[in-house]
Parts: structure tokens; C-alpha cells; sequence
């Protein structure tokens, strides 16, 4: 027997394993993590490890459901692993549904956290998914539906997740809403103001609202994006307030620093979530999603959970005021 063979299997083949178990799943981001189990190789190849366009046609009513996309979005459910890392802390998400928010969701929990969600109520059985992941971690999981433009919702749901929780110590305002439009003229006022309100007006009614009880090692986190730096022709509404929420962060960074409490931020490239299919996205742009990055693909929404965890450690004592990309090689900064 040679060296070589005498290794159950080879890199190569690991690979071949891996890219035929994608092809033939309903839901290939599952689908790497049990190859990856079985085979017991501890490097993921980031290429190779999830679907790559193009994508089925699909399309939801805002603010859609990951329940129903194809492919299901992997948000860490079998594939995120926890070391204790916020043990005994308290976080609220905003959009901790679907997407970025659930996958921060179900990383805080295994991390030790409790954790409350807010989301829109039409998004009820994705939150019910999302609560039953916390809870079998053994933490506290609380939903808090609700819609964030209502400015007096915005203070109760602080209010509401610092006493079912006992406090808070980690804030993080990911929910958002974007859709796309071809021209200005197509942006109608009230379309303008739901993003603005969702995006803006809600990160600084939440944050003031949070400032009451958060205490020193304490962290809020924003979801900006790429968009932020680089805006699509499509998306002038949504890239402006998201160039807005990495301006408050740095703003708001330098006013609490003194205060002990840090504020970063994320900036996504495209990631595979339900606001791309309800609106976020043209048709033709969700066919080849991602295709246009140097990795080929979308990002996966677990693929930055370990991000929210960094941020919100208190052991990165030291990291304030800045933004955090994850765009596979694209995307600033
Ligand atoms: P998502 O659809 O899973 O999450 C967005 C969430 O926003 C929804 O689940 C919903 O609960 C919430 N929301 C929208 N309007 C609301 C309202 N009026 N009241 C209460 N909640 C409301 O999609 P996602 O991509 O995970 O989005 C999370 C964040 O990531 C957003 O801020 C988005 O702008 C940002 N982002 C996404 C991408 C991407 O490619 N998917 C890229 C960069 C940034
Ligand atoms: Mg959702």
C-alpha cells in the first residue's frame, strides 16, 4: 500500500465528495456540513463550500421567509459550533428572523447568550424556528414581533427585551428593508420613507433607547454594507442609509468610548437571504447571485455569525468604531 493510499481519502477527493453531495442536495449548505462530518477534515475549501449561481428563478412578497427559499439558507443551524465566549450576556437582534439576524441568533445562544428577537409578524413561523433553536441551547429565547417604522414600538421593544431578559449588554440593529428600482422616478415617497425608517430612524431610536441599560462592556452592532461604500445604480435609497448607519457608527463610537460601551459594524457583500428574493434584487441579478465576486458565489449567512460574535466578545476590549466586510473578496472596506 502506498503512502498515499493508505489515507482513508485524499484532499482532492474530499472535494469531489463534497461538490457532488452540493449538486445532488435539496439543500446543499446542509448537505457540505455532513460530507465534511463523515470524511472528519478540519479546512473547509471557502470556494467549494456552498452554492454557486445560477440560482431558480423565485420571488416572495416582502419581507419573505427563508423557509421557503431554494436553496434554504444556511443561518449556522447543524454548521455553527459555540465555545462560551458570551456566557451569562443578554443581546437584542432586530431582523433575527431570517438572514444575518438568525444566524448572530443562533451563534449568541451557543455562545452562552440570552437572546430576544424582533421581526416583522408576517415572519412568525421563521422566528418560531428561531426561538426553538435558541431554547435548545438551554438560554432564553424571546420574540418580540413588531414593526420598527412605528417610533413608539422602537422604545417598547427595548423596554420589553431588557425586562424579559434582566438587561442588556449586546444591541444588534440588523433589521432592514431594501428594494430595488430601476430609476428615481420609480422610488415613490412613501417607498422612501418605509427605508429610511426602517434603516435609519430605527438604529437611532433603538440605540437611544438601549443607551438606558447598557452598561459598560457593552456593544452595539450595526449591519451596514457594501453598499455603504460602493451603491448599486438600482439601490440609491437603500445604499444611502446604509452609508448613514456606518457614518452613526463611527459617530457614536467616539461618544460612548468614554462610557465603556464599543459600536461596530458589518458590511456584507451579497449574501443569500430572503430580503434578495422579495424585492431586494431583479430577477436577473438573483440567477447569478454573487456570481461576480472573486469567490463565485453568495455568501452564506453563517458565514458571518463567528463576525457578530467577535464584535460583541468583550475580549476585542479594543475595537470600536470600526467596520467589518465579508463580501468574498469584493466590497470595501
Ligand atoms: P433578511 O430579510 O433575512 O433580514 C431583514 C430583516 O429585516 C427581516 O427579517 C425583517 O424581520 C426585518 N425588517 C424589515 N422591515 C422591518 C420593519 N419595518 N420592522 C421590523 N423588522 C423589519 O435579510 P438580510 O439580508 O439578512 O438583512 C439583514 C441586514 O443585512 C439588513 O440590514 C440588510 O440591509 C443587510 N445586508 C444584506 C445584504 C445581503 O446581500 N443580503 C448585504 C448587505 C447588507
Ligand atoms: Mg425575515
Amino acid at each position: 500500500m502506498s503512502a498515499l493510499s493508505s489515507f482513508p481519502i485524499s484532499r482532492r477527493g474530499v472535494l469531489a465528495a463534497a461538490s457532488v453531495t452540493l449538486a445532488g442536495s435539496a439543500f446543499p449548505a446542509f448537505g457540505w456540513s455532513a460530507s465534511r462530518k463523515q470524511e472528519n477534515i478540519s479546512v473547509d475549501d471557502p470556494v467549494a463550500k456552498y452554492p454557486k449561481p445560477s440560482f431558480q428563478k423565485q420571488s416572495q412578497p416582502f419581507p419573505g421567509l427563508a423557509g421557503k427559499m431554494n436553496p434554504r439558507p444556511d443561518h449556522g443551524e447543524t454548521t455553527y459550533k459555540g465555545s462560551g465566549r458570551l456566557a451569562g450576556m443578554k443581546a437584542l437582534i432586530t431582523g433575527g428572523d431570517s438572514g444575518m439576524g438568525r444566524a448572530a441568533a443562533i451563534a449568541y445562544a451557543r455562545e452562552g447568550a440570552d437572546v430576544a428577537i424582533n421581526y416583522l409578524p408576517d415572519e412568525e413561523p421563521d422566528a418560531k424556528e428561531v426561538i426553538a433553536l435558541i431554547e435548545k441551547e438551554g438560554r432564553k429565547g424571546v420574540a418580540l414581533p413588531g414593526d420598527l417604522r412605528d417610533a413608539a414600538f422602537c422604545e417598547k421593544l427595548v423596554e420589553d427585551a431588557a425586562n424579559a431578559l434582566g438587561g442588556l449588554d449586546i444591541l444588534v440593529n440588523n433589521a432592514g428593508r431594501q428594494q430595488q428600482a430601476q430609476s428615481i422616478g420609480d422610488i415613490t415617497y412613501e417607498a422612501f420613507d418605509a427605508t429610511m425608517k426602517t434603516n435609519i430612524y430605527a438604529t437611532f431610536l433603538v440605540t437611544k433607547a438601549a443607551l438606558k441599560h447598557l452598561k459598560p462592556g457593552s456593544s452595539i452592532i450595526q449591519t451596514t454594507s457594501e453598499q455603504a461604500y460602493d451603491p448599486s445604480e438600482n439601490l440609491v435609497d437603500y445604499a444611502m442609509t446604509k452609508a448613514a448607519v456606518m457614518n452613526f457608527t463611527k459617530s457614536m463610537a467616539k461618544q460612548l468610548a468614554p462610557k465603556g460601551i464599543r459600536v461596530n459594524g458589518v458590511a456584507p457583500g451579497p449574501i443569500w437571504t430572503p430580503l434578495q428574493v422579495s424585492g431586494g434584487a431583479t430577477m436577473e441579478k438573483l440567477e447569478k447571485f454573487g456570481g461576480d465576486t472573486p469567490m463565485g458565489r453568495p455568501g452564506q449567512p453563517v458565514e458571518l455569525a463567528s463576525i457578530y460574535v467577535q464584535l460583541a466578545d468583550p475580549q476585542a476590549s479594543y475595537a470600536t468604531g470600526q467596520i467589518y466586510g465579508a463580501a468574498g473578496g469584493g466590497g470595501q472596506p
